[in-house]
């Protein structure tokens, strides 16, 4: 991962501020994904792009009551599967995804998703992202995930400069200590979907409105 320079201390303490705001607005947070082990987690994530969490979650207990274990997912019929996750759209390219993952696996890890960020993104349709979801959320190892409001958030408070996700990753690494690391991800993102959000930041309700200096902030309607 790139390095960047060493962020000052005031920047520090500045994305210190900014995540203690948050952790006030949401003092526990995980993901909104039901789940029952990594697997599931990693399947779930996976299903999770370009829908809801709660769409998600009407589909996977049909999905793993049907196949159990990774294996029978990868050796389940696609279209019986299209069929069960049609719903969250997209569903004939997460079909090919998560049979694929399951499958490699099966075949590299003995069924075990691995608790490492290297090993998770050899996993064919799984990304950095979805790694550290899975890292952070089931396995309790300091990791970011950035999506596309972990980005939005942290540009328009100046925190970074940057949409490259991987440099994100890095930039906001720096200005916290590692032990915050599982905390940020998701609380960025239910303030990008709250409060931040793409269109039309509901910025004169903002609680990190005197830290923000972002240029288009919306007037109060
Ligand atoms: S002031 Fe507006 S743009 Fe800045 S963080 Fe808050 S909601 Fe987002």
């Amino acid at each position: 991962m790139p390095a960047g320079p060493d962020p000052t201390s005031a920047a520090r303490r500045n994305a210190r501020t900014i995540l203690n705001r948050l952790k006030k607005r949401y003092p526990a947070i995980g993901t909104a994904l039901a789940y029952r082990d990594p697997w599931q987690l990693l399947v779930a994530t996976v299903m999770s792009a370009q829908t809801t969490d709660e769409q998600v979650n009407k589909v996977t207990p049909v999905l793993f009551r049907r196949w159990p274990e990774p294996a029978d997912l990868a050796a389940a019929d696609p279209e019986a599967v299209e069929e069960v996750i049609f719903s969250t759209g997209f569903y004939r390219q997460k079909t090919r995804s998560i049979q694929a993952l399951s499958a490699d696996l099966g075949e590299r890890f003995g069924g075990v998703v691995p608790g490492d960020l290297d090993e998770l993104v050899t996993l064919r349709g799984v990304g950095r992202k979805t790694a550290s979801v899975v890292l952070a959320e089931a396995f309790g190892v300091p990791a970011i995930a950035v999506d596309t409001h972990v980005k939005r958030v942290s540009n328009r408070l100046g925190l970074v400069a940057d949409e490259d996700p991987v440099r994100i990753e890095s930039a906001l690494k720096a200005l916290h200590p590692e032990r915050e690391w599982g905390g940020i991800s998701m609380r960025y993102i239910q303030f990008g979907r709250d409060v931040c959000d793409a269109k039309t930041p509901r910025c004169w309700e903002c609680p990190l409105r005197d830290r923000c200096a972002y240029p288009g902030k919306t007037p109060a309607p």
